[in-house]
Formats: C-alpha cells, structure tokens, sequence
C-alpha cells in the first residue's frame, strides 16, 4: 500500500466512523481554552478537567487572572503535572492579554506564540478549536500515530516536521478534525506503550506493525 492509499484508507475511516470529535477539554471561552490547553502539556485532559470548573469559576476571564498571584492559581491547579511553572504562565499570560490585547486572545499565531507557555502546539490547537481554521496540532500522540502508520517519512523527526507533512498530505477540510482523530486514535487504541493493535482498524496494513519491530 502507498502513503497516499493509506491516506486515503484511514481518512475515509475516520470521516465514517468518527464524523464529531473535537477537544475533550472542557472550557467556555477562548481564554478559557487557550488556559486549559496550556494546563494539558505533558498530563490527561481528564485530571485539566477536573481542575479548571473551579479554576475558571474563580477566574473567568483574563482580567481577573490578571490580578491574581501566581501563588493564588497554584492552590486550584496543584494536582497537575509542572504547577508551579503552569501557574506562573498562567498569570504572566492572562497580565500580557490584558496589557496588549485588550484581554483577548489573538487570533494570529505569531501574537499567540508571544504569550508565556504559548507554544506552536498550543496556537495550532486555538487556531483549530477556537477559530476554526485549518491548523494542525502535533501532540505526542499526533506525533507517535503519523510515524507508526507511515503517514510521515521516518525522516519527519521533529513535530514541526510531521505537522508540515500532514499539512500538505490532508486536505484542508479535513485538517481541524484530523488533528483529534490521529490524537484519539494514540490516546485509546495506539497507545505509547502497550498499544491495541488487536483492536485497531488498520492492523492489516500499519508498517510498524508489519515491521514488528520495537515500537517508537
Ligand atoms: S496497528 Fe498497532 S501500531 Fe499500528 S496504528 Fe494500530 S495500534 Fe498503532
């Protein structure tokens, strides 16, 4: 099979099978999202979840985060992963959205990237989730799915690489729900360590497990 047959094979899957994905964060504004997203680097949506009811109940906008301490975030997001640095972000963001952009989130990438603990991953998922546009966020999953489902050449080794692949290999409608699709897939079935290739749609025809060698 070729790159581009299994491109074909697994986007007509997932347009069948998987038609409504989005984030699993939960959030009811940009701010709040763009907060959320940041929170999530390197821990489980469900644990940013379970933190950010009361963190935003407290803080809704950027303002009031504005005026906080980072001390004072840090007593509702202490159960995720980096808390000290999260929280620092969190204030030096929500004080920038306020001093520069009027207390909103820029829509432009380049200006979303300027903020504290705004990386090119956090902007891509803004840019999709928030603003609808055809933007790709490479996670770790999106990362570890493209390479062992031969979506992306092994010489795609960095995440800006694999998403400049995807970008141009993906048709554009298709970009903003390809990101959670390749992200869920790594996330349930084609986990880092022990993934499900029993239960997995494309067992027949994943190089790497054809290879049967060690997975990265
Ligand atoms: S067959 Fe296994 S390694 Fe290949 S994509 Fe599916 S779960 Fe991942």
């Amino acid at each position: 099979m070729t790159r581009k047959e299994r491109y074909e094979y697994i986007l007509n899957y997932f347009r069948e099978h998987k038609p409504n994905v989005g984030t699993e964060l939960q959030f009811g504004s940009a701010f709040q999202l763009l907060c959320a997203t940041l929170l999530s680097a390197q821990c489980t949506d469900k644990r940013i979840n379970a933190v950010t009811p009361a963190l935003f109940n407290r803080y809704p906008s950027a303002k009031e985060m504005a005026a906080a301490e980072p001390e004072d975030v840090l007593e509702y997001v202490s159960s995720v992963s980096y808390p000290n640095a999260k929280s620092r972000h969190l204030v030096e963001m929500a004080r920038m959205l306020v001093a520069n952009y009027g207390g909103e989130v820029p829509d432009d990438p380049k200006e979303m990237t300027k903020l504290p603990g705004v990386g090119r991953k956090t902007a891509n998922v803004m840019q999709a989730v928030w603003f609808g546009k055809a933007a790709m966020a490479v996670d770790t999953h999106v990362y570890r799915v493209s390479r062992r489902l031969g979506l992306v050449p092994k010489t795609a080794n960095s995440p800006l690489k694999v998403e400049q692949y995807l970008m141009r290999e993906i048709p554009e409608e298709d970009i903003p729900k390809a990101h959670h699709w390749l992200l869920l897939h790594g996330r349930y079935v084609c986990r880092s360590a022990r993934p499900l290739c029993e239960q997995c749609a494309f067992d027949a025809f994943c190089p790497k497990l054809l290879e049967g060698s060690k997975l990265d």
